[in-house]
């Protein structure tokens, strides 16, 4: 929240914590679990590894080994949704038309892990219904997550927003910029700097004169500018310092 004060980036209305909606979460768990939607699943990565040893063709793709287990496990467990053969259908407003079938492309995935943390797929679609969302724009590497979302929106019978999937920032080795591959935190020293050089890396041109403007002047050239056919089916832009 300090980093997007310090960037100029306001937000309307309450700070949403997902730790405080956690029975909404669950409730919606549990019906679809009562409707045999969601199933419990054991399967360790050591299990689901020998199942793709035996000739499963993708290790990625759940190969639904406790889809039809009659009774409910003693011990740890994940809760994973059914998918089916439909096809996934979305127009990406930057990377064009995206089909997926998640049967094929995935398997069952999981909605709630081991530790009883609700997966992230899961709450993000609730959370967005809640809030009345209807424009999600984000990183491409999230761009994979989109059809499972888009089928839980459908499952229960809520409204698909529209979605734009912009290029991430790499690395000279091609690694997104990220905690995990320890990239540095942005600097809140010079927001005004940074916000420049994304503009640049966005490929949005911003005229030179505005290097020094004020981070308020900047965003609202962006906003006033901002021509996403520049960037149209990019995913990734790289920065070389
Ligand atoms: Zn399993």
């Amino acid at each position: 929240m300090k980093t997007l004060e310090a960037f100029g980036l306001h937000w309307d209305g309450e700070v949403y914590y997902q730790s405080r909606h956690v029975d909404i979460y669950n409730d919606i768990i549990n019906d679809l679990q009562r409707n045999k939607l969601i199933y419990p699943c054991t399967c360790s990565r050591k299990t689901l590894t020998a199942a793709s040893d035996r000739g499963q063709p993708q290790p990625d793709i759940y190969p639904g080994l406790c889809r039809n287990r009659q009774t409910l496990p003693d011990g740890p467990h994940a809760l994973r949704i059914k998918t089916d053969n439909r096809i996934i259908s979305f127009q990406d407003e930057l990377q064009g038309l995206i089909s997926h079938n998640l049967a094929k492309q995935d398997g069952d995935f999981i909605v709630k892990r081991k530790d009883r943390i609700v997966a992230y797929q899961f709450a993000v679609v609730i959370d967005d219904d809640l809030q009345h969302v209807n424009h999600i724009v984000r990183g491409f590497d999230l761009l994979d997550a989109t059809p499972k979302q888009i089928y839980l929106q459908q499952l229960l019978g809520l409204l698909t927003p529209r979605y734009m999937h912009v290029p991430v920032i790499v690395d000279e080795q091609g690694y997104k910029l990220s905690k995990q591959t320890q990239a540095t935190a942005v600097d809140l020293a010079s927001p005004h700097r940074i916000i420049f050089a994304l503009l640049v890396l966005l490929k949005q041109n911003p005229p030179i004169e505005l290097q020094q403007a004020p981070v308020t002047e900047l965003l609202g050239w962006a906003v006033e500018h901002w021509n996403p056919v520049l960037l149209k089916n990019a995913h990734t832009v790289s920065c070389d310092d």
